[in-house]
C-alpha cells in the first residue's frame, strides 16, 4: 500500500483548505509528525505544515530551533527530537514594520520570489506535549512561521504576490514578475493534469 503521506505539491486541493484545529496527541499523530519530518528533511526544506504531507490539521514542524534567540541566522536541530513542532498557532500581534525577503515552497518548487512580511510576531502556540507557548518572534522565524501558519489557512506565498490577499502591506511585484510566477503556477498545473 502507498504511503499517503508524502510530499503534496500545488495544485492539490488540500492545500487550500483550513486545517482542523488539535485537541490530543496520540501515536498515530506522533507517527504522522515524524513522517512530517522526515519529508522536510529528505526535500531539505527548512519547515513543512500537515496538508503539504496530505493531512489537514493544524500542525507544522521545523529543523530550526532557538526561537527565542533573536538572531538573524537560523540555528538547526541536529536530531529529529529536537526539532520545532508547533500546533494550533495563532498570531496575536504583527509588528508594524515589514520585511522583504526570497520565499519558496516545498510544494511549489523551483519557484522563487521576494515577499513582504510583519519584520516581527507574537505567537501562541501549543507544542508536542500540548502545553501552550507564547514567544516573540522576529527574523527568520517570524518569516517562516508566516508563510506556514499560511498553509494551514489554505494561502500559499504566491497569493501575496499575484495580489490575490495583501497581508497588511502595499507590495509592489513588478509585472513581468507577476508574469513569471503565472506562468510557473499554469506549468505546475497543466503538469498535475498530465499525470491524471
Ligand atoms: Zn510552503
Amino acid at each position: 500500500m502507498e504511503d499517503k503521506h508524502h510530499l503534496i505539491y500545488y495544485p492539490d486541493s488540500i492545500l487550500r483548505k483550513k486545517a482542523e484545529s488539535v485537541d490530543s496527541i496520540n501515536p498515530l499523530l506522533i507517527n504522522f509528525i515524524n513522517r512530517m519530518k522526515e519529508v522536510c528533511a529528505e526535500k531539505k526544506g527548512l519547515g513543512i505544515a500537515a496538508p503539504q504531507v496530505n493531512e489537514s490539521v493544524s500542525i507544522f514542524v521545523t529543523p530550526m530551533i532557538g526561537t527565542h534567540i533573536k538572531t538573524k541566522d537560523p540555528i538547526y536541530a541536529k536530531n529529529f527530537e529536537d526539532w520545532t513542532v508547533v500546533i494550533n498557532p495563532k498570531i496575536v500581534r504583527y509588528s508594524q514594520e515589514y520585511v522583504g525577503y526570497e520565499e519558496g515552497c516545498l510544494s511549489l518548487p523551483k519557484l522563487y520570489s521576494t515577499v513582504f512580511r510583519p519584520k516581527a510576531i507574537d505567537v501562541v502556540y501549543q507544542d508536542i506535549n500540548l502545553k501552550t507557548q507564547s514567544k516573540v518572534l522576529t527574523h527568520w522565524f517570524a518569516r517562516l512561521f508566516l508563510h506556514e501558519y499560511d498553509h494551514l489557512h489554505g494561502i500559499l506565498f504566491t497569493d501575496y504576490l499575484l495580489g490575490k490577499i495583501s497581508n497588511g502591506t502595499v507590495q509592489d511585484v513588478p509585472f513581468e514578475e507577476k508574469l513569471k510566477i503565472q506562468k510557473k503556477l499554469n506549468d505546475f498545473e497543466l503538469e498535475a493534469r498530465g499525470s491524471t
